[in-house]
C-alpha cells in the first residue's frame, strides 16, 4: 500500500542528507518534491500546495537541534502533518444507543457488504455485541445470499424479505425483530449502483429518514484515486453520512483518497479494509497510516494483532517449556498456528520499521508455512515431542510423508535444532542474571 508514495517521500528526504542545517534553499526543493509526490499519488495540486506550504513554514521557523538532522526533522513534520491532513486523532464509532443502528452506503462493488460482514465480526468479537446484519437490496437477490453466507461464517443472523420491494419496510421490520430477539447492533446493508444515482440516493435517504441511525457510514473503494473522492462528496450533500470506510487499502492503490477524503468532506476515516478474509478490518489511526506511509512500520498495530491472540495460560506453559528445555514440534506447530491467525504475513512484516520496502517485491504468501507445517503433520506424535529421536530412516518418512525430499527434512531439523540452542543459551544467560531482562 502507498509503495509508491513512501519511495517519492523519500527520496525527497534524501536531498536533506548530509545538509548541517535547514536553510531557505534545501527546504525549498525539498518541499517541491515532497508536492510532487503527492500529486503523483493522487492528491488534488491544491491541497497538496496547501500541505507543502505548512510544511516549509514549519520547517522554517524550527530551530535545528543538534541531535536531530535537518533530514529527521522534515521526516517528523511531514509525518505530523500528514496525520493532521487524515484526521488527527482516531475516530470511535457512535455504539451508545441500544440498539445502535449503522446504516451502510456507498456504490456498487465498492465493499459494502464485505464490509458489513467485517463490522458484525468486529463488533460480536471485539466489542462483545450482539449484532443483526440486514440486506436491504431490493434489487439483487445474489446481494442477500452473499450477506446471508458472510453471515454464517461468522454466526451472525441475516434478515431479509426476499419477496419485499420496499427497502423503508425492511429495514423497519429488521428493527422491530431485532428488539425481538435482542440484538443490540443493527447493520443495514443497502443497494448501490455503479454510479451516483438520484433513485439510490433517495431510496438511502429515505432510509435514514425511517429508522435514524445512529452512524452513516460510506463505503468506498481507495483504488479509485480521485473519484473516491468526488463520490464521497456527492454521497455526504445527501446524506451527511458520520464516518468514511476505505476498502481494497491492500491492494495497489496511489494513497489519494486516504489522504484527502476528510480533507474534502470533513468526515472522519473510521475504518480501513485490507483483504477479502472477514478479520482483516482496522479501525483507522491517522498517525499510524503516516507512520506506515513514511515507511517508519506500525508496531502498535502488531503488537495489538499478537494481543488478540495472546493466551495467558498457553503462553506460561510455553515459557515454562523453553526453560526447561523442552521446546517441541507440537510447540512450534502452535505458534506457527498463533502467527497465522494474525494476519497475512506479508501484511505483518510490513508494519516492521524499514521491513515493508525491503520485501515489497518478494512474494510472501501464508503458503510460506506450508511445507514446515507438512513435515510436522507428517511425524508422529512421539517424534513431535521428542525431537530428538528423529534419526535418518525417520527423517526419510517424514520426507516421504509431507512430500518434500529428504535435504529439506534435513534443513528444517537443522533449523529448528539453532533454534533449540538459541533457546538453552538464553536460559543460561538468565540462570546468570544477564539474561534478557538485563538488555531491556
Ligand atoms: P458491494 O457491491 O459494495 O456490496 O461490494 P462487495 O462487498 O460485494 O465487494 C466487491 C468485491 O470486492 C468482492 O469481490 C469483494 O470480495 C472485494 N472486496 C471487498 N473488500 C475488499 C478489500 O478490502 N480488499 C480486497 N482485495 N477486496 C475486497
Amino acid at each position: 500500500m502507498f509503495e509508491s508514495l513512501s519511495e517519492r517521500l523519500e527520496s525527497a528526504f534524501k536531498q536533506l542528507k548530509g545538509e548541517g542545517r535547514i536553510s531557505e534553499i534545501n527546504v525549498a526543493s525539498t518541499v517541491k518534491e515532497i508536492r510532487r509526490a503527492l500529486v503523483d499519488a493522487d492528491v488534488n495540486y491544491k491541497i497538496a500546495k496547501e500541505f507543502t506550504d505548512k510544511v516549509k513554514e514549519k520547517a522554517q521557523g524550527e530551530k535545528v537541534l543538534t541531535a536531530i538532522s535537518p533530514g529527521q526533522l522534515m521526516v517528523k513534520i511531514v509525518k505530523d502533518e500528514l496525520a493532521a491532513l487524515m484526521g488527527g486523532e482516531a475516530a470511535e464509532l457512535e455504539l451508545k444507543a441500544t440498539p445502535t443502528i449503522i446504516l451502510i452506503a456507498g456504490l456498487q462493488g465498492s465493499g459494502k457488504t464485505t464490509f458489513s460482514g467485517k463490522l458484525a465480526n468486529y463488533l460480536k468479537t471485539k466489542k462483545g455485541k450482539k449484532p443483526l446484519l440486514v440486506a436491504a437490496d431490493i434489487y439483487r437477490p445474489a446481494a442477500i445470499d452473499q450477506l446471508k453466507v458472510l453471515g454464517s461464517q461468522i454466526d451472525v443472523p441475516v434478515y431479509s424479505e426476499p419477496e419485499n420491494k420496499n427497502a423503508v419496510q425492511i429495514a423497519e421490520n429488521a428493527i422491530r425483530e431485532a428488539k425481538q430477539q435482542g440484538n443490540n447492533v443493527i447493520i443495514i446493508d443497502t443497494a448501490g449502483r455503479l454510479a451516483v444515482d438520484e433513485a439510490m440516493m433517495t431510496e438511502v435517504a429515505n432510509i435514514r429518514q425511517a429508522v435514524k441511525p445512529n452512524e452513516i457510514l460510506f463505503v468506498v473503494d481507495s483504488m479509485t484515486g480521485q473519484d473516491a473522492v468526488n463520490t464521497a462528496k456527492a454521497f455526504n450533500d445527501r446524506l451527511d453520512f458520520s464516518g468514511v470506510v476505505l476498502t481494497k487499502l491492500d491492494g495497489d492503490t496511489r494513497g489519494g483518497a486516504a489522504l484527502t477524503i476528510k480533507y474534502t468532506v470533513e468526515k472522519p476515516i473510521k475504518f480501513v479494509s485490507m483483504g477479502e478474509k472477514l478479520d482483516t478490518l482496522d479501525v483507522f489511526y491517522p498517525e499510524r497510516m503516516a507512520q506506515r506511509i513514511l515507511g517508519m512500520g506500525d508496531i502498535t498495530t502488531l503488537v495489538e494483532r499478537a494481543q488478540a491472540q495472546f493466551n495467558e495460560e498457553q503462553a506460561k506453559k510455553l515459557e515454562k517449556k523453553i526453560r526447561q528445555n523442552q521446546f517441541d514440534f507440537e510447540d512450534f506447530r502452535e505458534q506457527l498456528q498463533q502467527i497465522k491467525k494474525m494476519g497475512n504475513l506479508k501484511d505483518l512484516m510490513g508494519m516492521i520499521p524499514g521491513v515493508g520496502k525491503a520485501i515489497k517485491d518478494i512474494d510472501i504468501s501464508d503458503d510460506a508455512f506450508k511445507g514446515i507445517e507438512a513435515m510436522i503433520g507428517s511425524m508422529t506424535p512421539y517424534e513431535r515431542n521428542n525431537p530428538d529421536v528423529i534419526d535418518g530412516s525417520r527423517r526419510k518418512r517424514i520426507a516421504k510423508g509431507a512430500g518434500k525430499e529428504i535435504q529439506d527434512v534435513n534443513q528444517f531439523m537443522k533449523q529448528f535444532d539453532q533454534m533449540r540452542q538459541m533457546m538453552k543459551m538464553m536460559n543460561k544467560m538468565g540462570a546468570g542474571g544477564k539474561g534478557l531482562k538485563a538488555l531491556g
